[in-house]
């Protein structure tokens, strides 16, 4: 079988030129979107993560202001940073890069920001209103991966969907959103058993596992569509993700590559909210 490759640099191309022109607007009545980045310790994969996030919003006339702090910041520092952002009207959105250093509790700064600002979609605020069908902001990685499904036609509803990973940032909102569509969702971790059982009977299947070529081809069955949402660094520093492509590629009628794929669509679906952030907050 000859899978589509979805292509999300490109389909993240599209949605970056329309919100380009929407900026341009924006800033005809004086209104500039701006984002504050915060970005704990030295981490390599965080610093490159938000140097593309700053080279994205440059692209698109979205200002965006990296607070860097090191690794042993306090958690009071932390705190004052952020109600100075939640207070400061300039700023539309307000990101922390995740991971944060383990002496800092990922759930008590992400609760700190003030919701309309969240463009990451993590607060609880943010996350229970889209577990009540009333989304505010949504986490930009899912909402990728629904955009590609809309984009190729790929219609959702009454199909039996896995997702592998139950993180709050990636698997947890995904599944909710696949709800949403009226899809059969499984949820399947590392606690899951017979996986490939599992797996073998989905129309979707979903990975963010976080391993090289977890997602192997026997896994799958003739003809499913595939996402990959893992990125991995080898020993020979390439990208890749968490399904094994080459093999899959040849069994599946849709798949995700890495790069290329949901990476430049998580980013795409960041500079959307902000520009949303930026318009709720002027119309209040
Ligand atoms: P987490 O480590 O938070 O979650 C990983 C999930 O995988 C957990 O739910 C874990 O289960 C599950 N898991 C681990 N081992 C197995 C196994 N053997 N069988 C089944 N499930 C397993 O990672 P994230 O959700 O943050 O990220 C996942 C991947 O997605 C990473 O590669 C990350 O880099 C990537 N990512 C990509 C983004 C993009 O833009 N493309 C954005 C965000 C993340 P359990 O809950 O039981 O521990």
């Amino acid at each position: 079988m000859n899978a589509i490759i979805i292509d999300g640099k490109l389909l993240a191309q599209k949605i970056k030129e329309k919100l380009k022109r929407e900026v341009e607007e924006l800033k005809k009545h004086k209104i500039q979107p701006t984002l504050a980045v915060i970005l704990i310790g030295e981490d390599k994969a965080s610093q490159k993560y938000v140097s593309y996030k700053e080279r994205t919003c440059k692209e698109l006339g979205i200002e965006s202001i990296v607070f860097r702090f090191p690794e042993n910041i306090d958690g009071i520092s932390l705190s004052e940073t952020i109600e100075d952002l939640n207070d400061n009207p300039a700023i539309n959105g307000i990101l922390i890069q995740l991971p944060l250093p383990t002496h800092l509790s990922q759930n008590v700064f992400l609760e700190k920001i003030n919701p309309i600002k969240d463009v990451d979609g993590f607060t609880p605020y943010c996350l229970g209103r889209l577990l009540t069908d009333n989304p505010l902001f949504i986490p930009c990685t899912p909402k990728g991966v629904i955009r590609m499904f809309d984009e190729y036609g790929i219609e959702l509803e009454g199909k039996n969907v896995v997702t592998i990973g139950r993180s709050i940032i990636v698997g947890k909102p995904l599944a909710l959103l696949l709800l949403r569509r009226n899809a059969t969702v499984t949820v399947c971790h590392s606690k899951t058993k017979n996986l490939k059982d599992i797996t073998k009977n989905a129309d979707i299947v979903c990975v963010a596992v976080g391993r090289p070529k977890f997602l192997t081809a026997d896994m799958v069955k003739d003809g499913a569509i595939v996402i990959d949402i893992g990125i991995n660094i080898t020993k020979e520093g390439k990208v890749v993700g968490d399904v094994d492509f080459d093999e899959v590629k040849n069994k599946v009628s849709y798949i995700t590559p890495v790069p290329g794929g949901v990476g430049p669509m998580t980013v795409a679906m960041l500079m959307e909210n902000t520009v949303y952030a930026t318009k709720i907050q002027k119309s209040q």
